[in-house]
């Protein structure tokens, strides 16, 4: 095993989020316009062998854990191929996929193949309409069939990400979380982040609120989960088959803690969601460089990792490079 991957913080970092695709079969509305995003172009987006060599670079630093997304990961061709590709790396201990769900049920059997069993759905809503307005795609019964179908096959864990907007879905927390009385999702409450102009800060809620709106339906037992060590709190209702997690990027941001690095579809490296600083390593992989100058520009980038974010800037919100769906979420 390679020695601990540690930055100038003094934060161990292993784990890569890892952006397959651009691409997305859904246009929630916080997240993309209804016309969708210029598209890269094919020669933009990183071949899956650029992707597996990389994926070969940074677990010979100590990245251990990976999550494939996008974009919908799901979306592009000859994704079991690449997850196959990526389980094979001995370091690779945690191998995992966020999706929105509209595919799972064709490719769940795959996926478990392709050696992942862990997914995170993401789910705003469990009314049909209200689904569709929200991601302006009437879809929601593909997806519950996709959450479904991953439980059936003993997907571990499920975990379901709600992203709380004022006005759109807050008045559902307490449905999406009384899920866990029946099924043993991972329901994870995650705060609305402002990444554009057309998000309004008057949708935020604090987890702070969700929590106290959680409380008043059973009372709340902090929980360890095994592999936690992402930004959740864990939560359980006594009696419950599933998990709550609360997510805070803004109200309680995990920065001190942060172990994580995202490379895009089109490879560039960010060592921070809101830090518009990138590394372009596709370049570097397509002019021929060595593993060592690879690895070199990768230590440099983690080497100038922020210590925390700046989201709270009203300056800096609106230098946001990319929103979520081309960062990689
Ligand atoms: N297509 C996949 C999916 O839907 O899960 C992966 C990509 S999507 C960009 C990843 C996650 O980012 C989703 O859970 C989505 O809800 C979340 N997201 C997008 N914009 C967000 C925002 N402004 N604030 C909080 N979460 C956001």
């Amino acid at each position: 095993m390679p020695s601990p991957l540690i930055d100038n913080h003094h934060r161990c970092i292993d784990y890569l989020r890892l952006s397959v695709t651009d691409r997305c079969n859904l246009r929630c509305v916080y997240c993309m316009p209804q016309d969708g995003m210029p598209k890269l172009s094919h020669d933009e987006i990183m071949t899956y062998e650029e992707i597996v060599r990389l994926v070969g670079l940074v677990t010979r630093m100590g990245i251990s854990k990976i999550r494939i997304t996008g974009g919908e990961p799901l979306v592009r061709k000859g994704v079991l191929y690449l997850c196959q590709k990526i389980s094979e790396f001995q370091n690779v201990n945690s191998l995992s996929i966020t999706t929105n769900g509209l595919l799972l049920a064709d490719f769940a059997k795959g996926l478990l193949a392709a050696g992942i069993k862990r997914v995170n759905v993401s789910l705003d809503t469990l009314k049909p309409e209200k689904y569709a307005l929200i991601t302006r795609r009437d879809s929601f019964q593909r997806v519950w069939h996709g959450l479904e179908t991953a439980l059936d096959l003993g997907f571990e864990p499920v975990k379901l990400n709600v992203v709380v907007m004022k006005g759109w879905n807050d008045e559902e927390i307490e449905d999406l979380a009384r899920l866990t009385y029946s099924y043993p999702f991972h329901v994870r409450f995650i705060e609305f982040m402002p990444f554009n102009s057309v998000d309004q800060p008057s949708r935020f809620l604090s987890s702070d609120d969700i929590l106290r709106r959680l409380a008043k339906v059973a009372p709340l037992v902090p929980v360890e989960v095994n592999n936690g060590n992402g930004p959740a709190r864990h939560y359980s209702f006594p009696g419950a088959v599933g998990k709550i997690g609360i997510i805070s990027p803004i109200s309680h941001h995990f920065c001190p803690t942060c172990n994580r690095l995202r490379v895009t579809a089109d490879g560039k490296l960010r060592t921070c969601l809101f830090s518009h600083e990138e590394t372009d390593l596709r370049v570097l992989l397509r002019q021929q460089d060595t593993d060592e100058d690879i690895i070199t520009a990768i230590r440099s980038a983690i080497n100038q990792k922020p210590e925390k974010h700046a989201l709270e800037s009203e300056v800096f919100r609106k230098c946001i490079s990319r929103p979520m769906v081309a960062i990689g979420g």
